[in-house]
Protein backbone atom coordinates (compact mmCIF):
# COMPACT_ATOMS: atom_id res chain seq x y z
CA UNK A 1 0.00 0.00 0.00
CA UNK A 2 1.24 3.58 -0.60
CA UNK A 3 0.76 5.04 2.68
CA UNK A 4 1.42 8.76 1.39
CA UNK A 5 -1.24 8.42 -1.30
CA UNK A 6 -3.87 7.18 1.14
CA UNK A 7 -3.29 10.03 3.79
CA UNK A 8 -3.32 12.43 0.43
CA UNK A 9 -6.80 11.19 -0.82
CA UNK A 10 -7.96 11.02 3.02
CA UNK A 11 -6.70 14.56 3.73
CA UNK A 12 -4.89 13.54 6.79
CA UNK A 13 -2.36 15.04 8.82
CA UNK A 14 -0.23 12.32 10.51
CA UNK A 15 0.33 8.88 10.96
CA UNK A 16 2.30 7.54 13.45
CA UNK A 17 3.45 3.58 14.34
CA UNK A 18 4.77 2.75 17.44
CA UNK A 19 6.56 -0.31 18.53
CA UNK A 20 7.66 -1.80 21.80
CA UNK A 21 8.97 -4.81 21.63
CA UNK A 22 9.11 -5.03 25.20
CA UNK A 23 5.60 -4.65 26.15
CA UNK A 24 4.34 -6.33 22.80
CA UNK A 25 2.88 -3.19 21.68
CA UNK A 26 2.28 -2.51 17.74
CA UNK A 27 0.11 0.32 17.69
CA UNK A 28 -0.80 3.40 15.41
CA UNK A 29 -2.14 6.83 15.61
CA UNK A 30 -3.85 8.49 13.03
CA UNK A 31 -4.30 12.24 13.24
CA UNK A 32 -6.78 13.66 10.62
CA UNK A 33 -7.47 17.05 11.29
CA UNK A 34 -6.85 19.39 13.60
CA UNK A 35 -7.72 22.61 12.43
CA UNK A 36 -10.56 22.90 15.36
CA UNK A 37 -8.58 21.31 18.13
CA UNK A 38 -5.94 18.79 19.30
CA UNK A 39 -7.18 14.84 17.45
CA UNK A 40 -9.65 12.93 19.78
CA UNK A 41 -10.88 9.43 19.43
CA UNK A 42 -10.77 5.81 20.79
CA UNK A 43 -8.15 3.67 20.87
CA UNK A 44 -9.48 -0.08 19.67
CA UNK A 45 -7.86 -3.45 19.95
CA UNK A 46 -8.35 -5.29 17.10
CA UNK A 47 -6.88 -8.65 16.12
CA UNK A 48 -6.36 -7.22 12.57
CA UNK A 49 -5.72 -9.51 9.61
CA UNK A 50 -3.33 -7.53 8.10
CA UNK A 51 -1.35 -4.18 8.96
CA UNK A 52 -2.66 -3.17 6.40
CA UNK A 53 -6.10 -3.54 7.31
CA UNK A 54 -5.33 -2.19 10.84
CA UNK A 55 -4.03 1.29 8.94
CA UNK A 56 -6.97 1.69 6.53
CA UNK A 57 -9.33 1.09 9.81
CA UNK A 58 -7.36 3.86 11.58
CA UNK A 59 -7.47 5.76 8.53
CA UNK A 60 -11.64 5.55 8.15
CA UNK A 61 -12.63 6.09 11.60
CA UNK A 62 -9.68 9.14 12.69
CA UNK A 63 -11.34 10.69 9.56
CA UNK A 64 -15.34 10.13 11.14
CA UNK A 65 -13.90 11.79 13.77
CA UNK A 66 -13.54 15.38 12.40
CA UNK A 67 -17.13 15.41 11.10
CA UNK A 68 -18.59 14.01 14.41
CA UNK A 69 -16.57 16.55 16.29
CA UNK A 70 -16.83 19.37 14.02
CA UNK A 71 -20.38 18.91 14.03
CA UNK A 72 -20.85 18.98 17.29
CA UNK A 73 -19.47 22.07 17.95
CA UNK A 74 -16.44 21.00 19.24
CA UNK A 75 -13.23 22.57 19.58
CA UNK A 76 -11.82 18.77 19.11
CA UNK A 77 -10.08 17.47 15.45
CA UNK A 78 -10.48 14.05 14.70
CA UNK A 79 -8.25 11.05 15.66
CA UNK A 80 -8.09 7.34 16.34
CA UNK A 81 -5.74 5.04 17.77
CA UNK A 82 -5.44 1.13 16.97
CA UNK A 83 -3.31 -1.10 18.92
CA UNK A 84 -3.14 -4.91 16.87
CA UNK A 85 -3.47 -7.61 19.35
CA UNK A 86 -6.33 -9.95 20.98
CA UNK A 87 -8.22 -7.85 23.62
CA UNK A 88 -9.35 -11.06 25.16
CA UNK A 89 -5.83 -13.09 25.29
CA UNK A 90 -3.05 -9.92 25.23
CA UNK A 91 -4.15 -7.09 27.41
CA UNK A 92 -1.32 -6.34 30.08
CA UNK A 93 -0.87 -3.36 32.55
CA UNK A 94 2.71 -2.63 30.83
CA UNK A 95 1.11 -2.94 27.06
CA UNK A 96 -1.05 -0.06 27.65
CA UNK A 97 1.52 2.23 29.81
CA UNK A 98 3.70 1.92 26.93
CA UNK A 99 0.71 2.66 24.41
CA UNK A 100 0.59 5.67 27.35
CA UNK A 101 3.86 7.17 26.97
CA UNK A 102 3.47 7.17 22.34
CA UNK A 103 0.24 9.52 23.32
CA UNK A 104 2.41 11.85 25.65
CA UNK A 105 4.73 11.72 22.68
CA UNK A 106 2.53 13.11 20.33
CA UNK A 107 2.57 16.23 22.46
CA UNK A 108 -0.73 16.75 23.32
CA UNK A 109 -2.09 16.60 19.12
CA UNK A 110 -3.88 13.10 19.60
CA UNK A 111 -5.98 12.59 23.03
CA UNK A 112 -7.30 8.88 23.34
CA UNK A 113 -10.08 7.11 24.72
CA UNK A 114 -11.56 3.94 25.48
CA UNK A 115 -12.78 2.41 22.45
CA UNK A 116 -14.10 -1.53 20.95
CA UNK A 117 -11.76 -3.69 22.62
CA UNK A 118 -10.65 -1.61 25.24
CA UNK A 119 -12.40 0.02 28.52
CA UNK A 120 -11.93 2.19 31.46
CA UNK A 121 -9.56 -0.43 32.93
CA UNK A 122 -7.07 0.29 30.24
CA UNK A 123 -7.61 4.09 30.04
CA UNK A 124 -6.68 3.83 33.97
CA UNK A 125 -3.05 2.77 32.92
CA UNK A 126 -2.88 4.91 30.00
CA UNK A 127 -3.38 7.94 32.10
CA UNK A 128 -0.62 6.65 34.71
CA UNK A 129 1.91 7.81 31.20
CA UNK A 130 -0.49 10.64 30.05
CA UNK A 131 -3.25 13.08 30.57
CA UNK A 132 -3.95 12.96 27.22
CA UNK A 133 -6.48 10.71 27.96
CA UNK A 134 -10.40 11.07 28.91
CA UNK A 135 -13.15 8.95 29.62
CA UNK A 136 -11.99 7.91 32.70
CA UNK A 137 -13.65 6.42 35.91
CA UNK A 138 -15.55 8.57 37.76
CA UNK A 139 -13.80 7.43 40.88
CA UNK A 140 -10.72 8.98 39.21
CA UNK A 141 -11.92 12.61 38.53
CA UNK A 142 -13.92 11.60 34.83
CA UNK A 143 -16.74 11.41 33.19
CA UNK A 144 -17.23 7.46 33.47
CA UNK A 145 -20.38 5.97 31.14
CA UNK A 146 -20.97 8.16 28.11
CA UNK A 147 -23.57 5.93 26.79
CA UNK A 148 -26.82 7.78 28.87
CA UNK A 149 -25.72 11.35 27.42
CA UNK A 150 -25.81 9.55 24.34
CA UNK A 151 -28.94 8.22 24.77
CA UNK A 152 -29.87 11.62 25.92
CA UNK A 153 -28.60 13.39 22.44
CA UNK A 154 -30.53 10.07 20.71
CA UNK A 155 -33.71 10.81 22.50
CA UNK A 156 -33.47 14.79 21.43
CA UNK A 157 -32.41 13.39 17.51
CA UNK A 158 -35.40 11.72 17.22
CA UNK A 159 -37.54 14.95 18.75
CA UNK A 160 -36.29 16.86 15.89
CA UNK A 161 -36.61 13.48 13.49
CA UNK A 162 -39.97 13.61 14.01
CA UNK A 163 -40.84 17.16 14.18
CA UNK A 164 -39.03 17.15 10.49
CA UNK A 165 -40.88 14.02 9.12
CA UNK A 166 -44.22 14.29 11.10
CA UNK A 167 -44.37 17.75 12.29
CA UNK A 168 -45.05 16.84 15.88
CA UNK A 169 -43.81 18.28 18.86
CA UNK A 170 -44.38 15.01 20.95
CA UNK A 171 -43.31 11.89 20.68
CA UNK A 172 -46.59 10.58 22.53
CA UNK A 173 -48.40 7.39 21.09
CA UNK A 174 -45.52 7.03 18.44
CA UNK A 175 -44.02 3.38 17.96
CA UNK A 176 -40.59 2.82 18.06
CA UNK A 177 -38.40 -0.20 17.46
CA UNK A 178 -35.40 -0.40 19.69
CA UNK A 179 -32.58 -3.08 17.95
CA UNK A 180 -30.36 -3.41 21.08
CA UNK A 181 -30.69 -3.19 24.13
CA UNK A 182 -26.84 -2.26 25.47
CA UNK A 183 -26.05 0.52 27.33
CA UNK A 184 -26.95 3.03 24.90
CA UNK A 185 -30.21 1.15 23.95
CA UNK A 186 -31.40 0.51 27.66
CA UNK A 187 -30.88 4.40 28.58
CA UNK A 188 -32.87 4.96 25.33
CA UNK A 189 -35.82 3.48 25.79
CA UNK A 190 -36.12 4.86 29.62
CA UNK A 191 -36.61 8.05 27.43
CA UNK A 192 -38.92 7.08 25.37
CA UNK A 193 -40.98 5.04 28.08
CA UNK A 194 -41.56 8.20 29.91
CA UNK A 195 -43.24 10.29 26.59
CA UNK A 196 -45.76 7.45 26.41
CA UNK A 197 -43.75 5.87 23.74
CA UNK A 198 -44.79 2.59 22.36
CA UNK A 199 -41.87 0.38 22.46
CA UNK A 200 -40.69 -2.39 20.19
CA UNK A 201 -37.57 -3.74 21.26
CA UNK A 202 -34.68 -7.07 20.72
CA UNK A 203 -31.74 -7.96 21.08
CA UNK A 204 -29.88 -11.21 20.79
CA UNK A 205 -29.47 -11.52 24.78
CA UNK A 206 -32.67 -12.59 26.17
CA UNK A 207 -31.75 -11.97 29.88
CA UNK A 208 -31.51 -8.07 28.87
CA UNK A 209 -34.49 -8.81 26.83
CA UNK A 210 -36.68 -10.14 29.49
CA UNK A 211 -35.07 -7.34 32.36
CA UNK A 212 -36.57 -4.77 29.83
CA UNK A 213 -39.64 -6.52 28.79
CA UNK A 214 -40.33 -6.48 32.64
CA UNK A 215 -39.26 -2.92 34.05
CA UNK A 216 -40.82 -0.94 31.43
CA UNK A 217 -44.23 -1.49 28.83
CA UNK A 218 -42.59 -2.75 25.85
CA UNK A 219 -43.16 -5.56 23.46
CA UNK A 220 -40.51 -8.03 22.38
CA UNK A 221 -39.73 -8.86 19.08
CA UNK A 222 -37.23 -11.51 17.00
CA UNK A 223 -34.03 -9.95 16.43
CA UNK A 224 -34.10 -11.23 12.45
CA UNK A 225 -37.99 -9.15 12.26
CA UNK A 226 -36.81 -6.31 13.98
CA UNK A 227 -35.98 -4.27 10.57
CA UNK A 228 -39.45 -5.30 9.48
CA UNK A 229 -41.26 -3.99 12.19
CA UNK A 230 -44.23 -1.47 11.11
CA UNK A 231 -43.21 1.56 13.32
CA UNK A 232 -42.84 5.22 13.01
CA UNK A 233 -38.95 4.97 14.15
CA UNK A 234 -36.49 2.37 14.06
CA UNK A 235 -33.74 3.47 16.45
CA UNK A 236 -30.39 0.64 15.80
CA UNK A 237 -28.45 0.56 18.92
CA UNK A 238 -26.39 -2.43 18.37
CA UNK A 239 -24.79 -3.18 15.37
CA UNK A 240 -23.61 -1.01 12.64
CA UNK A 241 -24.37 -1.69 8.42
CA UNK A 242 -27.96 -2.98 9.52
CA UNK A 243 -29.13 -0.86 6.39
CA UNK A 244 -28.15 -2.26 3.29
CA UNK A 245 -29.40 -2.73 -0.24
CA UNK A 246 -31.03 -6.16 1.01
CA UNK A 247 -32.35 -3.98 4.34
CA UNK A 248 -33.82 -0.63 2.66
CA UNK A 249 -36.66 -2.73 1.22
CA UNK A 250 -37.77 -4.31 4.07
CA UNK A 251 -37.71 -1.33 6.90
CA UNK A 252 -41.46 -0.62 7.64
CA UNK A 253 -40.86 2.82 9.25
CA UNK A 254 -41.04 6.56 8.37
CA UNK A 255 -37.51 7.51 10.27
CA UNK A 256 -34.57 5.60 11.00
CA UNK A 257 -32.39 7.30 13.86
CA UNK A 258 -30.43 5.31 16.23
CA UNK A 259 -26.97 4.88 18.42
CA UNK A 260 -25.49 2.46 16.17
CA UNK A 261 -22.25 3.74 14.21
CA UNK A 262 -22.22 3.08 10.42
CA UNK A 263 -25.53 2.24 10.48
CA UNK A 264 -25.92 2.65 6.34
CA UNK A 265 -23.57 0.30 4.93
CA UNK A 266 -23.17 2.71 1.91
CA UNK A 267 -23.62 5.55 3.06
CA UNK A 268 -24.11 7.67 -0.37
CA UNK A 269 -26.01 4.52 -1.86
CA UNK A 270 -28.03 4.01 1.41
CA UNK A 271 -29.26 6.99 1.92
CA UNK A 272 -30.11 7.55 -1.70
CA UNK A 273 -32.03 4.35 -1.62
CA UNK A 274 -34.19 5.64 1.99
CA UNK A 275 -34.88 9.15 0.34
CA UNK A 276 -35.89 7.04 -2.18
CA UNK A 277 -38.75 5.12 -0.08
CA UNK A 278 -39.64 8.32 1.61
CA UNK A 279 -37.63 7.56 4.67
CA UNK A 280 -35.87 10.28 6.72
CA UNK A 281 -32.42 9.05 7.92
CA UNK A 282 -30.62 11.05 10.81
CA UNK A 283 -27.34 11.02 10.45
CA UNK A 284 -25.64 8.07 12.84
CA UNK A 285 -22.49 10.57 13.34
CA UNK A 286 -24.52 13.59 14.56
CA UNK A 287 -27.74 11.61 16.16
CA UNK A 288 -25.27 9.32 18.37
CA UNK A 289 -22.02 12.48 19.45
CA UNK A 290 -22.92 12.55 22.96
CA UNK A 291 -20.13 10.44 23.83
CA UNK A 292 -17.85 12.56 22.25
CA UNK A 293 -19.82 15.30 23.78
CA UNK A 294 -19.13 14.16 27.25
CA UNK A 295 -15.53 12.65 27.23
CA UNK A 296 -14.99 16.52 25.33
CA UNK A 297 -16.89 17.82 28.36
CA UNK A 298 -14.37 15.79 30.33
CA UNK A 299 -11.49 17.57 29.62
CA UNK A 300 -12.74 20.96 30.74
CA UNK A 301 -13.48 19.62 34.16
CA UNK A 302 -16.45 17.36 33.66
CA UNK A 303 -19.89 18.95 34.41
CA UNK A 304 -22.57 17.07 33.90
CA UNK A 305 -25.45 19.54 33.18
CA UNK A 306 -23.01 21.04 30.44
CA UNK A 307 -23.09 17.29 29.30
CA UNK A 308 -26.15 17.05 28.75
CA UNK A 309 -27.25 20.22 27.33
CA UNK A 310 -24.62 20.06 25.00
CA UNK A 311 -26.20 16.76 23.68
CA UNK A 312 -29.87 18.47 23.71
CA UNK A 313 -28.16 20.77 20.89
CA UNK A 314 -28.01 17.44 18.48
CA UNK A 315 -31.96 18.76 18.04
CA UNK A 316 -30.88 21.89 16.60
CA UNK A 317 -28.25 20.30 14.60
CA UNK A 318 -30.21 18.05 13.02
CA UNK A 319 -32.56 20.34 12.49
CA UNK A 320 -30.33 22.46 10.41
CA UNK A 321 -28.77 19.27 8.23
CA UNK A 322 -32.32 18.83 7.18
CA UNK A 323 -33.13 22.41 6.03
CA UNK A 324 -30.04 22.50 4.14
CA UNK A 325 -30.41 19.09 2.75
CA UNK A 326 -34.11 20.19 1.70
CA UNK A 327 -32.53 23.47 0.27
CA UNK A 328 -29.89 21.89 -1.82
CA UNK A 329 -31.31 18.37 -3.01
CA UNK A 330 -28.98 16.54 -1.17
CA UNK A 331 -29.31 13.58 1.32
CA UNK A 332 -29.08 14.34 5.08
CA UNK A 333 -25.74 12.58 4.63
CA UNK A 334 -24.12 14.89 2.42
CA UNK A 335 -25.96 17.48 3.82
CA UNK A 336 -24.15 16.49 7.40
CA UNK A 337 -20.91 16.64 5.79
CA UNK A 338 -21.37 19.85 4.17
CA UNK A 339 -21.69 21.12 7.60
CA UNK A 340 -18.93 19.64 9.22
CA UNK A 341 -16.34 20.84 6.32
CA UNK A 342 -17.74 24.03 6.34
CA UNK A 343 -17.01 24.87 10.02
CA UNK A 344 -13.46 23.48 9.42
CA UNK A 345 -13.18 25.60 6.55
CA UNK A 346 -14.20 28.71 8.33
CA UNK A 347 -12.55 28.36 11.54
CA UNK A 348 -9.24 27.47 9.54
CA UNK A 349 -7.95 30.92 8.42
CA UNK A 350 -7.73 32.09 12.00
CA UNK A 351 -4.69 30.36 12.19
CA UNK A 352 -3.45 32.17 9.88
CA UNK A 353 -1.52 34.74 12.15
CA UNK A 354 1.31 33.73 14.35
CA UNK A 355 0.49 33.59 18.07
CA UNK A 356 3.42 33.82 20.73
CA UNK A 357 3.63 30.89 23.09
CA UNK A 358 5.41 30.36 25.89
CA UNK A 359 7.16 26.37 26.11
CA UNK A 360 9.33 25.36 28.84
CA UNK A 361 11.36 22.58 27.18
CA UNK A 362 12.49 19.86 30.18
CA UNK A 363 14.13 17.16 29.47
CA UNK A 364 12.03 13.77 31.33
CA UNK A 365 13.73 11.45 33.49
CA UNK A 366 11.06 9.26 34.33
P1 LIG B 1 -23.40 -2.39 23.85
O1 LIG B 1 -22.37 -3.37 23.43
O2 LIG B 1 -23.53 -2.05 25.29
O3 LIG B 1 -24.84 -2.86 23.35
C1 LIG B 1 -25.08 -3.42 22.11
C2 LIG B 1 -26.23 -4.41 22.28
O4 LIG B 1 -26.61 -4.89 21.00
C3 LIG B 1 -25.88 -5.62 23.13
O5 LIG B 1 -26.85 -5.77 24.14
C4 LIG B 1 -25.91 -6.77 22.14
O6 LIG B 1 -26.34 -7.99 22.73
C5 LIG B 1 -26.91 -6.27 21.13
N1 LIG B 1 -26.80 -6.89 19.82
C6 LIG B 1 -25.69 -7.31 19.15
N2 LIG B 1 -26.03 -7.86 17.98
C7 LIG B 1 -27.37 -7.77 17.88
C8 LIG B 1 -28.32 -8.14 16.91
N3 LIG B 1 -27.95 -8.74 15.76
N4 LIG B 1 -29.62 -7.93 17.13
C9 LIG B 1 -30.02 -7.34 18.27
N5 LIG B 1 -29.17 -6.96 19.24
C10 LIG B 1 -27.87 -7.17 19.06
O7 LIG B 1 -23.13 -1.08 22.97
P2 LIG B 1 -23.61 0.40 23.29
O8 LIG B 1 -22.55 1.10 24.05
O9 LIG B 1 -25.00 0.37 23.80
O10 LIG B 1 -23.59 1.02 21.82
C11 LIG B 1 -24.58 0.68 20.88
C12 LIG B 1 -24.21 1.25 19.52
O11 LIG B 1 -24.08 2.66 19.60
C13 LIG B 1 -22.87 0.74 18.97
O12 LIG B 1 -22.96 0.67 17.56
C14 LIG B 1 -21.90 1.84 19.35
O13 LIG B 1 -20.79 1.90 18.48
C15 LIG B 1 -22.77 3.07 19.20
N6 LIG B 1 -22.36 4.20 20.02
C16 LIG B 1 -22.29 4.08 21.37
C17 LIG B 1 -21.92 5.16 22.16
C18 LIG B 1 -21.86 5.06 23.67
O14 LIG B 1 -21.77 6.10 24.33
N7 LIG B 1 -21.91 3.87 24.23
C19 LIG B 1 -21.60 6.39 21.55
C20 LIG B 1 -21.71 6.50 20.16
C21 LIG B 1 -22.09 5.39 19.40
Amino acid sequence: MEIFKELKIRGHEQLAFFNDPFSGLKGIVAIHNTTLGPALGGCRMWNYKSEEAAIIDVLRLSKGMTYKASIAGLNLGGGKAVIIGDARKDKTEKLFRSFGRFVEGLGGRYITAEDVGTNIHDMENVKIETNYVTGIAKSLGGSGDPSPVTAFGVYSGIKAAVKEKMNKTSLSGLRVSVQGLGHVGTHLVDYLSKDGVEIFVTDIDKEKVDYIVKKYDCQYVDPDQIIKQPVDIYAPCALGATINKDTVSLLDCKIVAGAANNVLSNALKDSKALIKRDILYAPDYVINAGGLINVANELEGYNKDKAFNNAEKIYDTLMGIFKRAKKDSISNHEAAALQAEDRIKKISPLKSFYLPYKKTFKIRND
